[in-house]
């Protein structure tokens, strides 16, 4: 077995589950040195993660103003560190799509007592699409083997977010409309998946596309923060 990111060799020993079932094997897919490069995102703001001092992180504070109405609830599984950034080069505009099974384990328990949720990826624009070949959320999700539903559409793009700095992102306007019959999310609880939380501004022009319908709950998740 290989570790999936820099496919040299992993040493662990199959446990007798593993080798009697090889769907167990797919759990583990990355050595000890690739697995350090990631940094658990543990306490911190209570609505998003954040490392902070106070409850709730100054860019909490700023969305809480602005929408005051949505009761919003960010989980990311890992910091944006140099490890993290690494790892999304490779997957997302190196297109190593094998990547994507890179958080199964760790995906598979987030999602676990989701299910009546409408798991809602955040949509790339159909020009990027066609130029990456793949949406980088959508290939998590379906490497987890997840029903999701890909309401939202995005406009084509002027400038993309990574070249954005953080004032520009917040500027942006919103990029997303709702594809389907508004009225058939109404009391649906719906978790908008993307892959990175930088600023927010993405995530609650989302969110803002769904909140006119009244959804029961909106939840938001990212791999990293
Ligand atoms: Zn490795
Ligand atoms: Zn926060």
């Amino acid at each position: 077995m290989k570790c999936i990111w820099c496919k040299q060799s992993l040493t662990k020993n199959l446990t007798f589950m593993e080798i009697l079932n090889p769907f167990f094997v797919q759990e583990h897919r990355l050595c000890a040195k690739c697995q350090q490069k990631f940094e658990p995102l543990i306490g911190g703001c209570q609505l998003c993660g954040k490392p902070t001092v106070q409850p709730i992180c100054s860019d909490c504070q700023y969305w809480q103003r602005k929408y005051p109405t949505y009761a919003f609830k960010h989980t990311a599984l890992y910091h944006y560190n140099e490890g993290f950034h690494e790892w999304m080069e490779q997957y997302k505009y190196l297109g190593d799509y094998q990547l994507r099974y890179t958080f199964s384990y760790e995906l598979k328990r987030y999602f676990k007592d989701k299910k009546d949720c409408w798991i809602v990826p955040i949509p790339l624009s159909k020009e990027k699409r066609e130029k990456r070949g793949f949406n980088q959320v959508e290939g998590f999700l379906e490497a987890i083997g997840i029903k999701y539903q890909p309401i939202l559409s995005k406009k084509n793009d002027t400038l993309p977010q990574a070249k954005k700095g953080r004032y520009e992102r917040l500027k942006m306007k919103q990029p997303f409309s709702l594809n389907i019959d508004g009225g058939l999310i109404a009391n649906q609880d719906i978790i908008l998946v993307d892959d990175v939380y930088t600023t927010g501004r993405t995530l609650f022009y989302a969110a803002e596309c769904l909140l006119p319908y009244h959804p029961k709950k909106i939840m938001t998740f990212s791999l990293a923060r």
